[in-house]
């Protein structure tokens, strides 16, 4: 080791079985340089199986990990047969219950898949993933028995029976090794026609030494084969998850790659071979004989030592550890010299670029270039989310790490609004010329702002009603009747809060400004800060209808009309009800009596142990549910919120623990809504607050915690759609049936934890339980069943579908 602290692995290979049914000319297992398979049991033993799980239990334990990935692998896994594999399974579940996630994938070609695999891997959650090259024809130049005979019918009947819809939710995708031979349209579209959530384009193993096949002369042949699939799949609208061009796209916005074949991210990975050993990745077979080998294993080393050998150690580091071609290459950070095993050439090891280079190299720059506005929108939404994160939301779930990055995806989504609001609203002819200066005047201190103190606009651009009012506004200009009307608030003051928003970033950023904002319903508003409510009108003062607002050092000065008031800076920051003392226009304070009184009136937080999230009851946009806002709260009111919001929250800590973390890192603001008549406890959450829930007081507090657990299920899924379509947007009812089946996902939980409390209310609880698990089962079967799910939709909801199952 070289002193770096060692990053642990959470992704584990396990060999169950080291033969092969098929005798495919491409695979890198049998036919590459390295034959150490020849020397190993074909089956995995049980005491390696057993070993090797208390290996990576320790592991575990030593470096707190709350996940792990089991990928069984080959040969052939399914080989290992039924009973075989429900032995490392249980083998496996038993060393890690109790101590992390533990999520088990199996690769394999299909041949043998039935009925009976497909029920041992619906009883234990285990994902499949197939190997099919595209159509008969793609498919038989390479995956044959080895009597030559074709396995592509046994393939699709195994993917058939996968994309079914009993076991859909076990279907992960296809892995598919590219033959620059093959039409790369026929195979993206034989591809296709298997509904596969996922697609693995995979560049086949070579090296230079052992070169891929190319026509003489050309040297992007690869490139032009993928260039084509990724025209066409964005041409399609992404109707598929494409793991190599997802990557790619994730990769250019500052993302993370989803395959260790592209990108910087460090190796996190061991392959453990039926004998016990430690190896390094398999696509190392195809350097030389005995590449990936560690010469440690499962009965004398622990898995840290198998991260200290150095050939693992040497891809840790990110572009450090690349060649120097590579440290100065313009796309590395995407590329990332492309795949360890293929940068090997005899004398050199592994210190070159990519036998690919010129192929990557070409590939990320077309894509870069072809990245229309939608693409760069989701490109900037975190496009990516890993896969762990994906699977943890659609099991109902989602942990910190993954709420986090819904979080990021959603703030750099609505940084994109402001700019859409400015540019579409001089573009606007209906626009007065009055609104467009003060757009102007806005958006040139917001990108002052925005240079002097970048945290102060992501700040305020990531508040949860910003979308709200950005959504109006183009709502609004897109229509005929731009300038009419939309309630009592005119277009002119819709667009006038653009300067509100940079007012509030200017004060947040401690920068200089001078900003006329819109008074709305009679106030001030600055977003996430309070607003200021003058007179006892809620028209404006006389007919006014526009503050200034100077904003300086230590102060902050508003401008209404022939009254002038002042307010203190860091109290306006620190959430202080700080009195709005009367001035004269230039600052000096006005002679007691001659103003009118105004209110400063901050935003209020609710705390609890490790959360903290603010009580929304002023933005002017917050009434965006079918259900109407409650005003302002009187200081007892929310000392009852405070209540209740702090024993709901403890009620969610210790019996709702898994929805805790999502909710301290995402839940970032509560809006009261009005009581609902007969005491109903009304709640709701929307596309356009991403991180705030909305509900009434309820009485119970347990009621409360159910409620923002319940809602939260709707931002989160409410983010996963922003980014995937899961569904065909034409069936204008999919969503709420799939958002009503997601939120009750968690009411179900919700009630059965309660069921096994033993309180005093043991026995309705055990009675709902059942009814929303029968409720929400016949829901998500119905979403299943509607024929309008896209195939990431139909994975989704078939994680869903599991999740049900399981809570029984
Ligand atoms: S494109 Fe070539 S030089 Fe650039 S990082 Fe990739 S392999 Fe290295």
């Amino acid at each position: 080791m070289d002193g770096r602290a060692l990053i642990p692995a959470d992704q584990f290979v396990l060999k169950v079985h080291s033969r092969c049914d098929l005798a495919c000319d491409h695979c890198y297992v049998y036919e590459s340089a390295d034959q150490s398979w020849r020397g190993r049991p074909a089956s995995v033993p049980s005491g390696v199986v057993s070993r090797a799980a208390l290996r990576i239990a320790e592991h575990v334990k030593t470096h707190e990990l709350d996940r792990v990935e089991v990928v069984l692998h080959g040969g052939e896994p399914l080989l290992a047969g039924v009973a075989g594999l429900r032995a490392v399974l249980v083998e496996l579940e038993n060393a890690l219950h109790g101590l992390c996630r533990l999520d088990v994938k199996i690769h394999t070609n299909g041949v043998l898949l039935n009925e009976k695999f497909c029920e041992l891997f619906s009883q234990h959650g285990v994902g499949v993933g197939i190997s099919l090259d595209g159509d008969r024809m793609a498919n038989d130049r390479h995956r044959k028995y080895r009597d030559g005979r074709s396995s592509y019918d046994a393939v699709v009947r195994a993917i058939r029976l996968l994309s079914g819809d009993r076991f859909m939710h076990l279907y992960s995708g296809i892995l598919c090794t590219i033959d620059i031979a093959n039409d790369p349209i026929r195979v993206y579209e034989s591809l296709l026609e298997l509904d596969p959530p996922r697609l693995d384009l995979l560049l086949p193993h070579a090296t230079w030494d052992a070169p891929p096949p190319r026509t003489a002369g050309s040297a992007t042949e690869y490139a032009d084969w993928l260039i084509a699939i990724f025209d066409r799949w964005q041409a399609d609208g992404y109707p598929v998850r494409i793991r190599t061009f997802d990557s790619i796209i994730a990769t250019l916005a500052g993302g993370d790659s989803a395959t260790e074949a592209l990108g910087l991210a460090p190796v996190r990975m061991v392959v453990i071979e039926t004998d016990g050993s430690y190896e390094q990745a398999d696509s190392l077979k195809v350097a030389y004989d005995g590449a990936p080998a560690t010469g440690l294993g499962v009965f004398t080393h622990s898995l840290d030592s198998a991260l200290e050998h150095p050939g693992i150690a040497a891809r840790q580091h990110g572009i450090a550890d690349l060649s120097a071609a590579c440290q100065r290459c313009p796309v590395v950070s995407s590329c990332g010299g492309g795949m360890y095993a293929h940068r090997y050439r005899t004398g050199s090891d592994f210190d070159n670029p990519s036998v690919y280079c010129d192929d990557l190299l070409k590939l990320i720059n077309h894509i870069s270039s072809r990245l229309p506005h939608v693409a760069r929108n989701r490109a900037q939404a975190g496009h990516v989310l890993s896969e762990d994160a994906v699977a943890e939301l659609a099991s109902g779930l989602g942990g910190a790490e993954t709420i986090g990055q819904l979080r990021q995806g959603q703030r750099s989504l609505q940084r994109g609004l402001p700019v859409a609001v400015y540019e579409t609203g001089l573009s606007v002819p209906a626009v007065p010329p009055s609104a467009k200066d003060l757009l102007r005047t806005a958006w040139q201190a917001l990108a002052l702002a925005d240079r002097d103190g970048p945290d102060a606009v992501n700040a305020v651009l990531g508040l949860p009603y910003l979308r709200a009012w950005a959504v109006r506004c183009l709502g609004r200009l897109g229509r005929s009747d731009a300038a009419g009307g939309d309630g009592d608030r005119s277009l002119s003051a819709d667009l006038g809060h653009l300067g509100a928003v940079a007012a509030a970033a200017a004060i947040r950023g401690r920068a200089h400004a001078r900003l006329t904002v819109p008074l709305i319903d009679g106030s001030v508003h600055l977003p996430g800060l309070g607003r200021l409510t003058a007179g006892l009108t809620v028209s404006g003062a006389d007919g006014e209808t526009q503050a200034v607002l100077e904003i300086e050092a230590d102060w902050v000065r508003v401008r209404l009309g022939a009254d002038g008031w002042r307010l203190p800076r860091p109290r306006m920051l620190a959430g202080d009800p700080c009195p709005a003392e009367p001035c004269t226009p230039d600052g000096a304070p006005a002679v007691t009596g001659t103003a009118r009184p105004a209110v400063w009136e901050p935003v209020r937080v609710l705390t609890a142990p490790g959360i903290r999230v603010t009580l929304e009851d002023t933005d002017p946009y917050r009434d965006c549910y079918q259900w109407p806002a409650a005003p302002r709260l009187t200081d007892e009111e929310f000392a009852r919120w405070q209540r209740a919001f702090g024993l709901a929250w403890r009620e969610i800590q210790e019996h709702h623990p898994a929805y805790a973390p999502a909710l301290a890192v995402g839940l970032t603001a509560l809006m009261p809504m009005m009581p609902a008549p007969a005491g109903a406890d009304v709640s709701a959450a929307a596309r356009q607050g991403f991180g705030a829930v909305a509900t009434v007081l309820p009485d119970n507090p347990a009621t409360l915690a159910l409620l923002l657990i319940r809602e939260f299920q709707r931002v989160k899924l409410g983010a996963v759609l922003d980014r995937y379509d899961l569904f065909d947007p034409a069936d204008s009812r999919l969503e709420e049936l799939l958002d009503g089946a997601y939120a009750n996902l968690a009411v179900t939980e919700f009630w059965r934890v309660r069921a096994g409390l033993g309180q005093h209310d043991r026995a309705e609880a055990a009675e709902r339980y059942q009814y929303w698990r029968e409720h929400t089962a016949a829901a998500i079967e119905t979403v299943a069943g509607s024929g309008a799910l896209t195939p990431l939709g139909r994975h989704f909801v078939g994680q869903m579908r599991n999740a049900i199952a399981v809570s029984g």
